[in-house]
């Protein structure tokens, strides 16, 4: 049966088994609907994102992929949505009031300020002024190295609820205390057999000094998070399952490559003052070796603040022996941002084609944000646009996410869907109408065949 055409014949790979330059992915994300700077038409609004017509696909599918790893195939995992704005308790208890602090520095020439712990590798978020101002640090901004005191600078954004403007409430600052001052309501409705999960999906926010590289840090973003509620006598056993599904779910359902991925074990004057054990797990970035996620062993910490703060019992009893305790909590906390932009770099590839750059986005069909693109050989052709418009509307109830293009030329057509990462392009021709078969092309390999049309 006829292909339209063989004219794309890979000639070069570069770039797919490095890591792309961050530019060119902020520049593809901008150039084609996926992320654009916050409150863009008014001069944007620093460390806010939004998400575009193919960014919020992405974004949704991977966090899709996740509530399906981690709470649907799973027996001993349940879900929560709870409200962004707390009682502000929570953040009493939870010592986020007291201790969510960054350590603050200005450059005293230029008057700029930054996060101390984050102006260069390998400075504790503890630094002392003392220790700063001896490392003799060079502003990044104007290179001068005459800094001010460190202030320790609460990172969380307040705002007054009703119309008493004295009655201050916090933006959740993690998604994570939602699920602890839920627990209880899950024990005492589900009755779960410990060891259990909960999992939450949400914004979080946080007033970062100095939001940077891309979606990375940014003021406003969403975690998706697990309190894995144990025995504590088996907490080590727990730990390493979660961390191992963690690597699964990295690599096998989003695509990661093992060789970007790393653990760091955080030492003990790094870690949250509650945890135990807290393995970071690293993405090799374009802009360097950075955190995707975390996970930590919380211990009683946050449950045991509870009990205290509000005389409500967290124990758990376990059922039949009468062994009771405050469960002890292991959390695996993931960035959404942080693996959209991970997927990204990861997806991100540059070849050529009959001596022209082509640009494409490796992502799987159950990432991408098309599963296919249906078009008309040609758009004049009315015979043609209505046996595709057939097509599309059958590929359209069966799978979603499936979009047209009848615009420019097929070649121009191909490079628009490798760009966004559409796995599979369809194209209806004259042979479509004589024997029903379409031209399916595939966008890591550019080959194509005929398929019929009951068979896509
Ligand atoms: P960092 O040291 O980079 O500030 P963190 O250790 O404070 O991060 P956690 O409090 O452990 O981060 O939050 C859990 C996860 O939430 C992080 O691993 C990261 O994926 C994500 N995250 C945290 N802060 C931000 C931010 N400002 N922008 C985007 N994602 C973030």
């Amino acid at each position: 049966m006829p292909c339209i055409t063989d004219e794309y014949k890979i000639e070069k790979c570069y770039n797919l088994d490095t890591m792309a330059k961050m530019e060119d992915i902020v520049s593809l994300c901008k150039r084609r609907g996926f992320i654009w700077q916050g409150s863009d038409v008014y001069g944007g609004m620093a460390g806010t994102w939004d998400f575009g017509p193919l960014g919020v696909n992405l974004k949704k599918k991977i966090m899709d992929a996740w509530w399906q790893y981690w709470v649907e195939e799973r027996e001993d995992m349940y879900g929560v949505d709870a409200a962004i704005i707390m009682n502000p308790q929570v953040w009493r208890a939870s010592g986020h009031t007291e201790t969510f602090n960054d350590p603050l520095v200005e450059c005293k020439e230029c008057h700029n300020r930054f996060r101390a712990d984050k102006i260069a590798d390998g400075i504790s978020e503890h630094v002392t002024t003392e220790e700063f101002h001896a490392l003799n640090i060079k502003c990044p901004n104007c290179g001068k190295t005459n800094w001010s005191e460190i202030k320790q600078f609460n990172g969380m954004f307040k705002t007054s609820v009703g119309t008493d403007p004295d009655n201050i409430a916090y933006l959740r600052p993690e998604t994570a205390q939602g699920i602890f001052t839920n627990y209880k309501n899950v024990v005492d409705t589900i009755y779960p057999d410990l060891p259990f999960g909960i999992a939450q999906q949400g914004k979080a926010f946080r007033n970062e000094i100095s939001p940077r590289d891309f979606i990375f840090r940014s003021r406003e973003f969403s975690q998706m998070e697990i309190e894995y509620f144990v025995d504590p006598e088996s907490w080590e056993e727990h730990f390493e399952k979660l961390l191992a599904g963690c690597h699964d779910f990295l690599e096998n359902r989003m695509g990661l490559k093992k060789e970007n991925i790393h653990e760091l074990d955080v030492p003990a004057e790094d870690r949250a003052h509650y945890s135990k054990r807290t393995i970071d797990i690293e993405f090799d970035y374009p802009i360097g070796r950075e955190e995707l996620m975390g996970i930590a062993y919380r211990t009683d910490f946050d449950l045991g603040n509870i009990q205290r703060e509000s005389g409500k019992n967290m124990e758990y009893i376990v059922k039949g022996g009468g062994k009771r305790f405050v469960p002890h909590v292991i959390e695996p906390s993931m960035g959404v941002e942080r693996l959209v932009m991970a997927v990204l770099c990861t997806a991100y590839a540059e070849d050529e084609i009959n001596g022209e750059k082509r640009i494409l986005l490796k992502l799987s069909e159950e990432l991408a944000p098309y599963r296919f693109c249906v078009s008309p050989l040609l758009k004049n052709k009315p015979e043609l646009v209505k046996k595709a418009q057939e097509v599309y509307a059958t590929l359209r109830k069966k799978y979603g996410n499936v979009t047209w293009d009848d615009s420019g030329n097929i070649g121009k057509r191909y490079r628009k869907q490798d760009e966004i990462g559409t796995p599979k392009c369809i194209v209806i021709d004259f042979d479509t109408l004589e024997d029903d078969t379409v031209t399916v092309r595939d966008r890591d390999t550019t080959k194509q065949e005929r398929v019929k049309i009951s068979e896509l």
